[in-house]
């Protein structure tokens, strides 16, 4: 071996032992990332048992969010990509979230009530049949043709829980009312909460509950599903069917049935009338579908499947929601108007003299001020769903 051979394998060999010595410090650095995992996992532990003994929801969508904010303040100022920070510590908190609610919704909060279900042969019916009964609840299901039987079914019941559809809901209530045990919690499941919220303490002295649950009957897991209950008349000891809903991993959301119903015209019936104005659009200009999607941005894309998924569905399910009160058609009627008005932007952007161009910029301006904070979150939001479509389309 010459010299310089020689040189070259010691130059080799210190890369090499260099490169071996940075690997060691990152393995350094690995094991201590699972040793903290680990330490987490045993305070999450200690979180499970403190919830489970005061029956406390598994997912604050609050905390979460403040977390992850200040993941993300901390990433910026080591340096690091905020995003992958988020990725990181939201799979930490899926994983911390699921180990939960695996461990708390395994229980019952009260166990062996008896609860009817009104209507429990339909989807959302069966669907909390199901999770009634998993965790120890006696199920009793009154359908269609089981009202003579109606006796039998309310003797020593803890709750009806309503869940027919909307129109037949304030009806079924002043038929079952009068049969119930004064004790007896009656609750309903359904969309719309202020007439049926009515329709129970009218016709019914004893405690009342309104539950809307936001989610539907296809959900493999109720954790982190949210569900409204709107209050009636209620004791201390009727809380338990919000708390077993608690425990099995919801969230739960109060609300005034008159405000759930102000929300809800926009959440659902505005929402899906937009969509469904849209889809009607397309399909009136009978718009080739796939080539458009060749040509599409990932935002388009996914602008489409959701049109493409309301079309999937049930149009009764989806008639009766858009159109169920009076309020939601008045607010759709304000909505198409001021659709109309866009003309006049139109116009004044047709009008090519004169600064027409200023109309919609100006206007855009200030929805955008108005939209404020809100637009940074939906900016980080709807990139993380556009970069999961690029990843998988
Ligand atoms: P569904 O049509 O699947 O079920 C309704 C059931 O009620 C049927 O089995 C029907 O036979 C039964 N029924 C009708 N009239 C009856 C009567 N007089 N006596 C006894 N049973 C009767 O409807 P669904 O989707 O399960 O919806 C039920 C309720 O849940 C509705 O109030 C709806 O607003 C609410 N809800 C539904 C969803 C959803 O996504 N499906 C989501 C949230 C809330």
């Amino acid at each position: 071996m010459t010299m310089t051979d020689q040189t070259v394998t010691d130059a080799a060999r210190r890369e090499q032992a260099r490169l071996a010595g940075l690997r060691g410090q990152i393995d350094d650095l690995d094991h201590q990332l699972v040793e903290l995992l680990a330490r987490r996992q045993k305070v999450v532990a200690e979180v499970v048992a403190f919830k489970k003994e005061r029956q406390l929801s598994v997912y604050h969508p609050a905390r979460e969010a403040d977390m992850i904010d200040r993941r993300r303040r901390h990433a910026l100022k080591v340096g690091l990509d905020p995003d992958y920070l988020e990725e990181i510590f939201r799979n930490i908190m899926r994983y911390s979230r699921s180990t939960q609610t695996a461990e708390i919704s395994r229980i019952g909060v009260k166990p062996g009530a008896k609860i009817l279900l009104v209507g429990g042969g339909g989807a959302m019916g069966r669907l909390f049949a199901r999770w009634f009964k998993a965790s120890g609840y006696e199920v009793r299901i009154l359908e269609v043709g089981d009202w003579e039987r109606l006796a039998a079914l309310c003797s020593g019941l803890d709750m009806a829980l309503v869940s027919v559809p909307i129109a037949e809901t304030v009806a079924t209530i002043a038929r079952l009312a009068p049969h119930l045990p004064k004790e007896c919690i009656l609750a309903d499941l359904t969309s719309v909460k202020e007439p049926t919220v009515k329709a129970m303490l009218d016709n019914f002295s004893g405690p009342v509950l309104g539950f809307h649950p936001m989610f539907g009957p296809d959900t493999p897991t109720m954790e982190r599903q949210i569900m409204v209950v709107t209050p009636g008349r209620e004791r201390p000891e009727n809380r338990w069917p919000a708390e077993q809903f608690a425990a099995w991993g919801g969230v739960v959301v109060r609300a005034a049935a008159a405000e759930h119903d102000e929300i809800m015209a926009v959440v659902q019936a505005l929402r899906h009338f937009a969509t469904f104005s849209f889809g009607r659009f397309l399909y009136q200009r009978r718009i080739d579908l796939n080539r458009t999607l060749e040509f599409s941005s990932p935002i388009y894309r996914l602008e489409l499947d959701m049109v493409g998924r309301l079309f999937a569905q049930d149009p009764e399910l989806y008639s009766e929601i858009i159109f169920a009160t009076p309020e939601r058609r008045d607010l759709l009627r304000n909505y198409l108007e001021s659709c109309k008005n866009n003309l006049e932007i139109l116009a004044a952007e047709e009008a090519v003299t004169g600064g027409g161009r200023d109309s919609f910029v100006a206007e855009f301006k200030e929805i955008a001020k108005w939209f404020g904070p809100f637009s940074d979150q939906a900016i980080r939001e709807s990139g993380y769903l556009i970069n999961k479509l690029i990843e998988r389309f």
